[in-house]
């Protein structure tokens, strides 16, 4: 991040324009509309494409996406296309961008299958964690969020197109959860919380704060609840929103006990945009929306804050993933310097960039190629490289 820009110009994806901008300067090449500016820099090195046939991978998408079983061959194809194209987004250098086909002879990051892609996002292929069928089974288990994560992170593929990964409440009992998660939203939490934690104060705008507090006085049964204020960042939202957090699972510093299933109900008092998008599925469950980058920015915070307190509690686990340097290096490229192909229905190619949803299926590409622990296993250290500063705060 640019600790000279503020949190919400740190944030906004830059358009097709802004991206070549600068290529074009340090290349000497002007405009000449976008066809051309974007042949020249390709010419001089500055824009790279896939160096690999794309043609069959929107069919082959799109056959997988409607649960037709794909050949040993198709199945490698698309596996050794999402690879070229994840390595090349990868290798990018400085003053370079990538040129990513997605007109019909390249790449459907949504599948064809959906009419649009907040049908995908509402309806895509989640990557589930394990449920428990009572309180009790996951107390014997003592399976913490993230060995859940890890196990089921490792079953990602790279010729699917996922959507995000979800935790389900336990089978029974009121006040199951079906919180899902976007890699996404995780990757603007941890920028979020390492901005307001290392800027917070001087800047307004930029300022997380635990405004009240409510522990159970004996055991962590229940989980804490706790009430966070958070700036929104997005400009046509309020500045900040005030989000009530319940079942937050946590443990007394002094014992160290902890309960392995309050995680499950997790759940937050919270409505923005992301959020809202829920209860227009038509099968809108209680709790059934995602914990988004304010809530996830909320978490990171409190376990930062409880434990660097007088507070007899601390967070026993979270349940938000946080990138590793090459991760968060990687998400910036899809934000930066990723530059989309499409095709309207004229069949006239335009350029843009990605949208947050197509950005969610290459971070999970990634995952499947490289392994949770190269991609999310992050805890500590990572405002350092976040904000392209060190002596921040040393991580949780
Ligand atoms: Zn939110």
């Amino acid at each position: 991040m640019n600790l000279d820009l503020t949190l919400q110009e740190n944030m906004r994806q830059p358009g097709f324009r802004e991206i070549i901008a600068p290529l074009m300067e340090q290349r000497g090449v002007t405009w000449h509309g976008p066809q051309r500016t974007l042949e020249q820099l390709i010419g001089a090195g500055a824009v790279v494409k896939p160096d690999t046939d794309l043609s069959q991978a929107r069919r082959l998408t799109a056959k997988l996406e409607s649960d037709a079983a794909l050949t040993k061959a198709e199945a490698q194809y698309l596996t050794s296309t999402y690879k070229a194209v994840v390595e090349g987004i990868e290798q990018l250098q400085e003053g370079q961008a990538y040129l990513l086909p997605m007109t019909k002879e390249g790449l459907a990051l949504v599948p064809d299958n959906y009419d649009t892609s907040t049908r995908f996002r509402k309806w895509g292929r989640l990557v589930k964690l394990r449920r428990f069928g009572s309180v009790d089974a996951a107390e014997r288990a003592r399976i913490t969020p993230m060995q859940l994560i890890r196990v089921a992170f490792q079953k990602a593929r790279l010729h699917e197109s996922y959507t995000g990964y979800n935790f389900a409440g336990i089978r029974v009992g009121e006040g199951s959860t079906f919180n899902r998660v976007l890699l996404e939203d995780c990757i603007d939490g941890a920028m979020i919380f390492s901005y307001c934690t290392y800027v917070g104060k001087a800047d307004e705008t930029a300022n997380i704060i635990v405004t009240q507090r409510h522990q159970p006085s004996s055991t962590p049964r229940t989980g804490g609840m706790y009430v966070v204020k958070v700036p929104s960042v997005d400009k046509e939202e309020v500045q900040s929103y005030r989000i009530v957090l319940k079942s937050v699972p946590i443990r007394e510093k002094r014992t160290g006990r902890t309960r392995y299933s309050t995680w499950f109900n997790l759940n937050a008092e919270h409505t923005c945009v992301i959020r809202q998008d829920g209860a227009h599925t038509g099968r809108f469950v209680r709790g059934s929306r995602d914990l988004c980058k304010h809530i996830q920015a909320a978490m990171l915070y409190l376990g930062w804050y409880l434990r660097s307190s007088d507070d007899p509690y601390e967070l026993s686990f979270l349940v938000n993933v946080v990138p590793t340097q090459s991760q968060y290096n990687y998400a910036m490229k899809l934000r930066h310097s990723v530059i989309a192909e499409y095709e309207d229905e004229k069949g006239s190619i335009i350029h843009g960039t990605l949208t947050k949803i197509q950005r969610e299926v290459l971070e999970w590409k990634r995952v499947a190629l490289r392994g949770f622990d190269e991609t999310f296993a992050a805890r500590k250290g990572f405002q350092d490289y976040i904000l392209g500063a060190p002596q921040a705060l040393g991580g949780l």
